[in-house]
């Protein structure tokens, strides 16, 4: 069965044919880790997992490269660090253990790659010098930056054109600019922020040169999809391209662009100042929305409820419903296996463009139809009905083996306190793919809640 995709760039669904069906790319702009992801940022992580998981299917999971970023140099990332007053390496490393909790909370498979940006600095540097030898990229006063003017078919992702953008209300323009849209590649290091020694000099990279360079690396000049929230499009994903293309001398960096829609809450945008900002963490673990901590796989039901390109609204409600909907699964599906394959009506639905929203009244139909083993295995390509019924009964009733993991969690402790970074993260993410999360602050861990059964 064909799948179709929706190409922002083309802007119409287009039939996707990979460039190589036995090593199948997909490129997702990961998380600045500064804070927190909240349930916006969930988005691009579940509408993409469910795409990992269609193409695993379609083209077999050994021919399936998902590579998802970790973005830990930046400026978010300094200010907030000085703010806490606490080293920049504590505050990313901290904040990407939280991240990869989160994500295992809602279900998500790991990526075949999580590069971290600062561990790509010289792929960064590579293609800075490519783009200075092609005439795309100049130097000033120990900025290197990227010369718009030199890419003819610059803006043709955010369909925008230059002098559109340069009437437009506009921020104050650095002097050493020689185009209002030119951006930064490389940035000088003050000698208290992080800094990497360059042609140009002690320095950092910006943002946009980070998703090049790794998506080169473990993907190389061009790769078959590149992914990530609409706010994404201008500047950033426009700037990936630019550089991509214009160092490797290519017309595209990835065949299609995929972009998932934006999420409110409460029919609100989201916002610190509005009191409705909700994180990942919160849902799984707190009692901040709806009064209560919500299962991962009702998050992501939730979700996955609303086509990926449309907004979506995040309520209370909407979480009761799609609960009650799990609910009624598992209890006609209890513990039946998944040894069949998907349905054909999911299958086909999701190879639509991830039409979800099809996708789920099929798996419906097979529920009340008794096809339960064909549900099982469908309602696993949405990264849904994971656990057995018994162990959604289970932890209903509250009725886990507390004991078992309050012995992990000690066994974690004593790891820490030994230092041995690896046995504690080990143990948290066994803990984690068994859906306990942890809830961990300075002086350890103050307590645990389910996120997914462990049956
Ligand atoms: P950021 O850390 O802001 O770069 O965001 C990480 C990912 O989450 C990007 O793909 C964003 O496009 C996406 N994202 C951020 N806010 C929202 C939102 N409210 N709704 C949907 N996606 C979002
Ligand atoms: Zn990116």
């Amino acid at each position: 069965m064909g799948l179709r995709f929706y190409d922002t760039l083309g802007r119409q669904k287009t039939d996707f044919v990979p460039l190589n069906p036995e090593r199948v790319r997909l490129y997702v702009c990961g998380p600045t880790v500064y804070d927190r992801a909240h349930i916006g940022n969930a988005r691009p992580l579940i509408v993409f997992d469910v795409l990992f998981r269609l193409l695993r299917e379609r083209f077999g999971a050994a021919h399936v490269t998902y590579v998802r970023n970790i973005t830990d140099v930046d400026d978010k990332i300094i200010t907030r660090a000085a703010e806490r007053g606490i080293a920049i390496e504590t505050l990313t490393e901290t904040t990407t253990a939280e991240f990869l909790d989160d994500v295992a909370g809602l279900g998500c498979l790991p990526p075949t790659v999580e590069p971290r940006a600062t561990a790509h600095i010289a792929e960064m540097i590579a293609i800075i010098e490519k783009l200075i030898a092609s005439g795309h990229a100049y130097q000033a006063e120990s900025h290197v930056l990227f010369d718009v003017a030199a890419m003819p078919t610059y803006g043709a992702l955010s369909h925008r054109d230059l002098t559109g953008m340069q009437a437009g209300a506009r921020v104050e323009v650095a002097s050493y600019k020689r185009g209002d849209a030119d951006f930064v590649l490389w940035k000088p290091a003050a000698a208290t922020e992080p800094g990497w020694d360059s042609p140009w000099g002690r320095g950092r990279p910006g943002w946009h040169i980070e998703c090049s360079a790794m998506s080169w690396r473990y993907l190389g000049e061009t790769f078959d999809i590149h992914g990530g929230g609409l706010d994404l499009i201008f500047p950033h994903h426009e700037n990936e391209i630019a550089q991509s293309c214009c160092a490797f001398g290519r017309d595209a960096m990835a065949q299609t662009w995929m972009h998932n829609g934006f999420l409110q809450v409460e029919g609100e945008k989201m916002s610190k100042s509005l009191g409705n900002f909700v994180t990942i963490r919160d849902l799984l673990t707190g009692d901040s929305f709806g009064g209560r901590a919500w299962p991962g796989e009702v998050l992501r039901l939730a979700m996955l409820r609303t086509h990926y390109r449309q907004p979506i609204d995040w309520t209370v409600r909407a979480l009761v419903e799609a609960e009650q909907t799990l609910d009624r699964w598992y209890a006609a599906i209890g513990n039946e296996g998944a040894d069949a394959s998907p349905g054909k009506d999911v299958v086909s639905a999701l190879a639509d463009d991830l039409n979800t929203p099809a996708a789920l009244a099929a798996l419906h139909q097979l529920v009340s139809s008794g096809a339960h083993a064909e549900a099982r295995a469908s309602a696993r390509l949405l990264g849904l009905l994971q656990e057995t019924g018994s162990a959604w009964a289970a932890r209903k009733q509250a009725g886990v083996d507390a004991a078992a993991i309050e012995a992990r969690i000690a066994e974690r402790l004593a790891a820490r306190r030994a230092k041995d970074w690896a046995a504690s993260d080990r143990i948290r993410d066994e803990l984690a793919r068994d859906g306990i999360l942890l809830k961990d602050n300075k002086d350890g861990t103050t307590g645990w809640s389910l996120s997914r059964g462990h049956g």
